[in-house]
């Protein structure tokens, strides 16, 4: 008998009717005589809708609260599923991310899980029932509410085959697998077969929502071997693994996309040793997330430099540089909004010269000018005006023959 872990997002949970197709898709993981533990997310849209009802009370932001808010939403879901398999006639039992034992740091928004004590779930699964635990939420050393980030349910399931040795994880979705670019933005998007997880791993971070980057980052440390699949389809997903061989001919595996890029320059800062890691570590001191980096000298004296940042946090970003003028010595600070990134990720970049060359060709030959670079051994990104984001995906997908890679399921 195996242990295996299914993970269902919001999508698939989204009414009962949804709710009781993943009850069935449990219960043939049961039939098989498989030990199955599920993950879940909340329903539908649920997690934006409590976002914006806290929006509505309240424009300052209190971490705590919102955790304690957000948490909700996971526990909805658990004992609706736990009903629904009860009525399949199978027992079941619900537990949130603290009864479940999931230890998180002690942060608010975006905590990691530092250790899971499995006892509970074990004892359980001893009496033959399935485990249903919320996704995104865990507990602090010291009993408070937290949880994981945007997508967090992912990695919930992940630590949790981590825990339990399970034999399996499937993260169940409203996709089929992982696709070479989002599937719902371009229509030739193909489905991988397989990729590994470097190339999840950066495609996760580049934009690419199908999986949380956390999620990825966890089953590549201790070797879990994942499958995207749909929760409705019956077909094959795309496992993701350690290695993977490349298509034929191909270099680049993905292509991803993120929008709400804001570019900030500091201008007129001097030209010293310690300028960049003054402003990037009282950027840093102040949680301010900086993607790429650009610097220009425009003299022996002086210095520009550049950074990318998402959009929502422009205003406290502008706070903190104007807060540390005196110490940073910068002239002016210019913004601009209303762009994205758009990146191309490949393995088969490691040992291809060229590739940056030929994505810069294929987007100026299509009119789409680029404001900042930023590369690593497998990928290159660049940013662009939001309004050229889907024009450049398609053509980059086209050009490095993405669209051609043969269908397998
Ligand atoms: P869930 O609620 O199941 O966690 P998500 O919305 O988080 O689902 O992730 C699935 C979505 O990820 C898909 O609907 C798709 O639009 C998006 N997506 C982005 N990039 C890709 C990709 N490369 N392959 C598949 N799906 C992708
Ligand atoms: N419900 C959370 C979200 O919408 C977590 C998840 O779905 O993974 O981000
Ligand atoms: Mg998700």
């Amino acid at each position: 008998m195996a242990l295996i872990v299914q993970k269902f997002g919001g999508t698939s949970l989204s009414d009962p009717e949804r709710i009781l197709n993943v009850a069935e898709r449990i219960s043939a993981e049961k039939m098989k005589g498989n030990d199955c533990v599920v993950v879940v997310s909340a329903m539908g849209k649920t997690t934006d809708q409590l976002i914006s009802l806290a929006k509505d009370v309240s424009n300052q932001v209190n971490k705590r609260e919102m955790d304690m808010l957000l948490s909700t939403g996971e526990q909805v879901t658990i004992a609706l599923l736990s009903m629904a398999l009860s009525q399949n006639g199978w027992e079941a039992a619900s537990f949130t991310g603290w009864q479940a034992g999931i230890i998180t740091e002690p942060v608010h928004g975006n905590a990691r899980i530092l250790n899971i004590h499995t006892e509970k779930i074990r004892e359980q699964l001893n009496k033959g029932k399935i485990v249903i635990v919320a996704g995104f939420q865990g507990v602090t050393e010291d009993g408070e509410i937290t949880t994981l980030g945007r997508g967090g349910s992912d990695t919930t399931a992940v630590a949790l085959s981590t825990a339990l040795k399970a034999s399996k994880c499937d993260i169940y979705t409203d996709v089929t697998g992982v696709y070479t670019t989002d599937p719902r933005h371009v229509k030739e998007a193909q489905k991988l077969a397989a990729i590994s997880y470097d190339e999840m791993l950066e495609l996760a971070h580049l934009g690419a929502g199908v999986l949380h980057p956390r999620a990825v980052e966890f089953a590549k440390n201790h070797n879990v071997t994942l499958e995207v699949r749909s929760s409705i389809e019956k077909e094959r997903g795309t496992i993701i693994k350690e290695e993977v061989t490349m298509e034929q001919n191909l270099v680049v595996r993905g292509v991803a996309f993120e929008d709400e890029i804001t570019r900030v320059t500091v201008f007129g800062l001097p030209n010293c040793l310690t300028s960049l890691s003054t402003i990037f570590s009282t950027l840093a001191k102040n949680n301010i997330d900086v993607d790429i980096i650009i610097q220009s000298m425009t003299s022996k004296e002086i210095t520009d430099i550049s950074f990318s940042i998402k959009n929502d946090t422009l205003k406290e970003t502008l706070n903190v540089l104007e807060k540390n003028k005196d110490l940073l010595k910068y002239d002016h600070i210019e913004s601009e909004t209303g762009l994205a990134k758009v990146s191309i990720v490949g393995s088969g970049m490691v040992s291809n010269p060229g590739v940056a060359a030929e994505m810069f060709t294929v987007l100026s030959n299509n009119g789409i000018e680029i404001r900042m670079v930023s590369t690593s051994e497998i990928k290159i990104s660049t940013v662009v005006n939001q309004q050229q984001m889907l024009p450049a995906v398609n053509a980059l997908h086209k050009a490095f023959k993405l669209s051609a890679i043969p269908i397998r399921s």
